[in-house]
């Protein structure tokens, strides 16, 4: 699965929204919501009973509303606004009368001491919790429901109906295994329910007297079970709720060696959530609303579905019916065998029997509208699927799919197994994209491209069918056996993706996205609330956490390290080629993969491939290693790279680090590479005494951070002051990347850090600029929502200053090279972000023109954002804008139309969007994430996205899953940028209220880690940025 989505905020290299908060300007930040709920937008018109919410930060920014209206006395945690915006609401009453504004003057009192009566109750409480918590401690397996709990040393729980159920962990027995699976579906789509027959025939491997089973949500009606060559007959199914279990028992044991058959009859709804078997819906051109339906199965949904052994390690073979209407068509993994016109009017299409073992999660189906483009490639035919009135759009992905096809069949020498492979265009669809085997879906913009799209907008959409692509091997071919193991899946997958599209299509330079993704990764990968590679999970929660930048990025950058340290590509390939061939069919452990790796090392000078990476997988963060030198010795050591508030280090982890380097001498071409592997605390290796500098970690393939010492520091910021090209530019970004996270680490001046900076107006290639423009607007971003107006304007001047010349020289004409393309839009965007009257002027008048023009003139697709989020600085802009994502037809502008909207500085306006997203009303829920991400870049847009999340967790979690992708990505926007202790207090509290609906998420503890790094952060450089802007 990719549940990134590249052309917004996950493309690690942009940088975030760029227009100036001008809130305290001119822009009024009060709105009248009360007596206006329906004044925006003008279109289309909005039904007012939507726009009941109104998020707390913004009661206090309505005027008109009456003490009353915001009743709070049941409120644990304070009100965001209260606590955070207090001072900005003072201020900005301060500059207005203060009859215009109602602002309520209670004293904050979050998490405020409790009444004596509050403390009996709690403490009473408490020891009511205490002595359940060691009742249930001492009846291991029990859980505790109305029915009470089993007899002691019975590790069962109770069914739904009363009856012990046979089975108490979440992981299912091994005793019996599947074979097969006969699935037929019956869609209704003017009830949204669905009728299901599964027959699923199975092996016994142990003598046992219970099968279980996932199920969730499926009323089952009828099921029999018939052994051997018997009789079947009726069973009665028992349904454990808190698990998604169903069980039979057994009066009499099933013996190893048996094949028995279970066949079950269920109704259930379709989902309408993003998961199980959904219902979907689209508007087309006619103005008619379209039904469809779609599966998303990974990693815990098969069982919404149909009965199954809905885990990873048991494959088995699958047959698909679907009865359909017949003006619909539908899809599966496999062709489609043939279809029969039933008595019921219905026609059922039956799909071939899966060639090769799966797991469920693979397992999909589509019923709807499509059209499609096919092409023969080595005797596989591949389509792209998208609805009728994109069909032009699906050129692109058809073509690359076909080429990248080709090249997996040749890299990995194992022909794909199946006999045809499609790739479908889902319009509702919540992740990037889905690796099903044969049937892969995607998001509409992870797939389609319009006629003029840029090179930047290609690189997103190949990189998805190259990692989708590459699951058809890794992933579907062999498979982790458990969710612990996700990065096989997904950093393999990650890392072929820039790899093959790098070969396959070299003019779309994967190289500054990977460099970029791995410095983001560091980031995260620092927190001491990361985890490691490979992590035990077994809760739902874990698993759905595993799928994140871990398990993806930090897996794919391993995977480089370890390709680059080991000689040629050629060793690095043969294994991989070893792993699939020895594991086709089957489900491995990390242990597996570097097994393999390790059996073909052709050279003894190399490290120990599974001693090497064990080190990398099965402990967290990664090392900080640190040069001194002293005349011809050099002497590394190594520690643990961690941000922490309170400067303890409590670990002793130790990597294998395979340490490159090069020199003064010779410092730019792969030849100039050295090695030094250090796998104990220090180590020392020799250099010429004129050695003037070194630079480790060769193109920053290596995933660890190098501080060069004082000394050190200041020879590389001379050399690049005096010549900049004597490293590569992948050194020059990663010298930039290391030194600001030296700065987090207090290991390094602020000062140091500008004095690096000095040669960026010389700098010609996009990764060094991104990368300094990024986490100069970080900073700055902290410092806007802190109020610090004068800092915020000097850190302003500072970097036109910087970057001043760079900007001025870009271009706003159509760029063919996309490392220009990438350069310019960072440049540009930051620019006007910053209100430079040049770039705002350009991107007007670019704007004025494409609108009047009618979509004849076009905006070349790397400036798009730029010039959306220019525009909707203006009321009638905005208005423009918001027809135009109307009437939208490619993907790829719709969003970066949407960036722009989102981007508006009136709050009203965010609030409308917000719940436009949250009620799919005229923006998708999909896109909700992205909506809350452009909108948390000003200080108002944070404080009213905060609350909003607030409010609506419950709802949010009821389309996102608690430890989802998505739920992540909106509490990291809401959060990231806070730096105070009431924000820190705010955030806590609301966390600590959730109980199991989200407060153990990780991202929660990333969330409060984060807010104290940038408060210490913060409280360290506050005097130095005074000193040094
Ligand atoms: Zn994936």
């Amino acid at each position: 699965m990719d549940p990134f989505d590249y052309n917004s905020s996950e493309r690690a290299t942009l940088p975030r929204n760029m227009i100036e908060n001008t809130m305290f300007e001119e822009e009024p930040d009060v709105v009248d919501l009360a007596r206006d709920s329906a004044a925006y937008p003008t279109f289309p018109a909005l039904d007012p009973d939507e726009t009941a919410y109104e998020p707390r930060s913004s009661r206090l920014l309505v005027r008109g509303l009456g003490e009353n209206d915001v009743d709070d006395d049941d409120e644990d945690c304070e009100s965001s606004a209260r606590l955070l915006g207090m001072s900005f609401m003072n201020r900005s009453a301060s500059q207005r009368s203060n009859a215009s504004i109602h602002v309520r003057q209670s004293l904050p009192r979050s998490c405020s001491p409790p009444s004596a009566r509050t403390t009996v109750v709690c403490v009473l409480f408490l020891v009511i919790v205490a002595s359940m918590t060691m009742v249930l401690y001492f009846l291991p397996g029990c859980n505790f429901t109305k029915m009470g709990c089993p007899k002691q040393g019975n590790k069962t729980s109770n069914g739904t109906d009363g009856e012990l159920f046979p089975w108490a962990q979440y992981q299912l027995p091994r005793s019996v295994r599947p074979l097969s699976y006969d699935l037929t579906f019956t869609p209704d789509f003017s009830t949204m329910d669905f009728s299901g027959h599964t027959v699923i025939n199975m092996f016994v491997l142990h003598n046992t007297k219970r099968i279980v089973l996932h199920s969730a949500h499926l009323n089952i009606s009828k099921a029999t079970f018939k052994l051997g060559d018997g009789e079947a007959s009726d069973v009665t199914i028992l349904e454990y709720l808190p698990r998604e279990q169903i069980a039979v028992k057994f009066s009499e044991e099933l013996k190893a060696g048996q094949r028995c058959v279970l066949t079950l009859d269920y109704a259930a709804s379709l989902s309408h959530t993003y998961d199980g078997f959904y219902n979907s819906s689209y508007t087309d051109q006619h103005g008619n609303k379209r039904v469809l339906a779609a599966t998303q199965f990974e990693p815990l949904y098969a069982r919404k579905a149909f009965p199954c052994f809905d885990e990873p390690s048991f494959k088995a073979t699958f047959l698909v019916k679907i009865n359909r209407k017949p003006e619909y068509m539908t899809l599966s993994n496999m062709p489609q065998l043939h279809s029969t016109q039933l008595a019921s009017g219905l026609v059922q299409d039956e799909f071939a029997k899966t060639s090769v073992n799966m797991s469920t999660y693979l397992v999909a189906f589509v019923v709807g509208n499509f059209t499609s483009v096919s092409k023969n490639v080595s005797d596989i035919l591949v389509s792209v699927y998208s609805v009728p009135e994109k069909k032009a759009h699906t050129n692109y992905a058809l073509d690359t799919a076909s080429k990248l096809l080709e090249f997996y069949n040749g890299y990995f020498e194992i022909n794909y197994p199946l006999q045809k492979l499609d790739l479908v265009a889902v319009p509702d669809f919540l992740a990037g994209a889905m690796e099903n085997w044969g049937l892969i879906t995607f998001r509409e913009t992870g797939l389609l491209l319009g006629g003029h799209s840029s090179l930047l907008q290609k690189q997103s959409v190949a990189a998805i069918i190259a990692h989708e692509l590459a699951h058809q091997w890794f992933g579907n071919l062999v498979t982790m056996s458990w969710w612990s193991d996700l990065w096989l899946n997904e950093g393999f997958a990650t890392f072929m993706e820039f790899m093959s599209v790098q070969r396959v299509l070299p003019e779309l330079d994967m190289s500054n996205l990977f460099l970029a993704m791995r410095f983001r990764t560091l980031d995260r990968d620092a927190l001491n609330s990361s985890h490691a590679v490979s992590t035990e999970v077994s809760t739902p929660e874990q698993v759905q956490e595993m799928f994140d930048s871990v398990s993806y990025q930090k897996g794919a950058s391993i995977l480089l390290m370890l390709n680059t340290s080991l000689p040629g590509d050629q060793q690095f390939r043969k294994g991989i080629i070893q792993y699939l061939k020895q594991f086709a069919g089957l489900n491995t452990d990390t242990d597996d993969l570097w097994n393999s790796l390790t059996e073909v090392e052709v050279s003894s000078q190399h490290p120990n491939v599974s001693e090497m990476m064990r080190s990398w997988t099965s402990q967290k963060g990664f090392p900080l290693v640190t040069v001194s030198r002293t005349g011809d010795v050099v002497n590394l050591k190594q520690e643990i790279f961690q941000l922490t508030s309170d400067n303890s280090k409590h670990s002793s982890s130790l990597w294998n680090i395979p340490v490159t380097y090069v020199n003064d001498s010779c410092s730019l071409g792969p030849e100039c590479k050295q090695l030094f592997v250090l796998n104990t605390q220090s180590g020392t290796f020799k250099v010429a005494e004129t050695v003037k500098w070194l630079k480790l970690n060769y193109r920053s393939t290596g995933f660890y951070i190098v501080d060069y010492g004082e000394e050190g520091w200041a020879a590389l910021t001379d050399a690049m002051t005096k010549n900049f090209q004597v490293l590569t530019q992948e050194d020059r970004a990663s010298l930039i990347h290391n030194i600001f996270a030296l700065s987090r680490l207090g290991r390094v001046s602020f000062r140091q850090v500008l004095n690096l900076l000095k040669y960026m107006p010389n700098e010609t290639e996009s990764s060094p600029v991104r990368e300094a423009l990024l986490q100069l607007q970080n900073i700055y971003q902290m410092l806007q929502k802190r109020y610090k107006e004068g800092l915020v304007s000097r850190m302003k001047a500072h970097i036109l200053k910087d970057f001043g010349v760079l900007m001025d020289k870009q271009t706003w004409t159509k760029e063919e090279s996309i490392s220009k393309q990438d350069l310019r839009s960072a440049l540009l965007e930051m620019a006007c972000h910053l209100g430079q009257e040049k770039c705002t002027q350009q991107a007007t008048a670019m704007f004025k023109q494409y609108v009047a023009s009618n979509g004849t003139s076009m905006i070349p697709g790397d400036l798009q954002r730029v010039v959306f989020t220019v525009a909707a600085q203006s009321n009638e802009d905005w208005e423009s804008l918001l027809t135009l994502y109307h009437y939208a037809t490619y993907d790829s502008e719709k969003q970066k139309l949407l960036e722009g909207l989102a981007s508006t500085q009136d709050t009203q306006k965010m609030v409308w969007l917000l719940n436009a997203g949250l009620n799919s009303n005229m923006i998708q829920i999909q896109n909700l994430p992205l909506v809350v991400h452009r909108i948390c870049q000003g200080l108002a847009g944070n404080l009213i996205a905060w609350d909003f999340i607030q409010e609506n967790w419950n709802r949010l979690t009821q389309t996102f899953p608690v430890g989802s992708y998505a739920l992540q990505s909106l509490v990291k926007s809401t959060t990231s940028h806070f730096s105070e202790q009431s924000h820190l207090n705010q955030v806590q509290c609301f966390f600590a209220s959730l109980s199991e609906r989200g407060s153990q998420m990780r991202s929660a503890q990333e969330a409060l880690e984060t807010i104290r790094l940038n408060q210490s952060w913060m409280e360290k450089n506050l005097p130095s940025l005074d000193k040094w802007l």
